[in-house]
């Protein structure tokens, strides 16, 4: 690091849990997010910003006037742009010295376990099982760790899965794939339900933050999963164990 990165990012390595050796895994490291949406817009704009030296954003949407009340990378001057190319630019605005990689494109499993492949951080901010799903199941084949987060009218959860332990687990194990196959015509997404703008924001940075944890080693990676309900500004947490039973990573395992 340069004096100029040491003086930018001064306020991260004063902290002992980061220090400079933190700082300087955090600009070695590659975080990939997908979903340019209402959670990973924070997730891109603090990783850029606290000095993650390379993202790579998947999404196949383009930026709508009902985003802006919450999809804070993207601005009314982005109106039909695609949001990778939208929350780049806001992004690599922040920190020119960021890798900025865009996938314009929906993933298939394959294509995605080929983007995660290099990848030191998975984060999963998109807005359907489908995905979720196949993201668990390339991040499993890849043994990434992925920060989950999802956020719907007043209520926002965060788990994480690091599957690079071959204990933990996944995301199928806390949400069996058959059950959620069976309630998918149910599936909450906020285009039909609504979300209130800042919990998008909060489980965002939650993510960001467990992101940065994982890439500089300070702390230990959050366990189980966190639930908020906006309502009455009340935190929970559960505890999530590996499903011997799981359809998902108990086959690989
Ligand atoms: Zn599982």
């Amino acid at each position: 690091m340069n004096d100029q990165a040491l003086l930018r990012y001064s306020r991260q390595i004063m902290l002992p849990q980061v220090d400079i050796a933190g700082q300087e895994r955090l600009l070695a490291g590659h975080a990939v997010i997908v979903g340019a949406g209402g959670l990973g817009s924070p997730v891109a704009l603090y990783l850029a910003a606290a000095g993650v030296g390379r993202l790579t954003l998947i999404d196949d949407d383009v930026v709508e006037l009902s985003n802006l009340q919450r999809q804070i990378a993207h601005g009314e001057a982005d109106l039909g742009r695609a949001k990778v190319d939208s929350a780049a630019a806001a992004a690599q605005a922040l920190n020119s010295d960021c890798r900025i990689d865009v996938i314009a494109r929906h993933l298939d499993e394959m294509a995605l376990r080929e983007a995660v492949e290099n990848a030191d951080v998975v984060l999963d901010c998109t807005d359907r099982f489908s995905s979720r799903y196949a993201i668990n199941r390339a991040c499993l084949g890849a043994r990434k760790p992925v920060v989950s987060g999802a956020a719907i009218q007043f209520s926002g959860q965060l788990a994480v899965f690091d599957l690079r332990n071959k204990e933990s687990p996944c995301y199928a194990c806390l949400y069996p794939a058959g059950e959620a196959g069976e309630r998918s015509d149910q599936e909450m997404r906020c285009a039909e339900n609504g979300v209130i703008a800042p919990l998008v924001g909060m489980i965002g940075t939650f993510q960001a933050l467990e992101a940065m944890k994982i890439l500089s080693g300070a702390g230990t990676p959050h366990q189980g999963l966190s639930t908020f309900d906006g309502l009455s500004g009340e935190w929970r947490r559960f505890s999530v164990s590996r499903d011997p039973q799981c359809s998902v990573c108990s086959v690989k395992g």
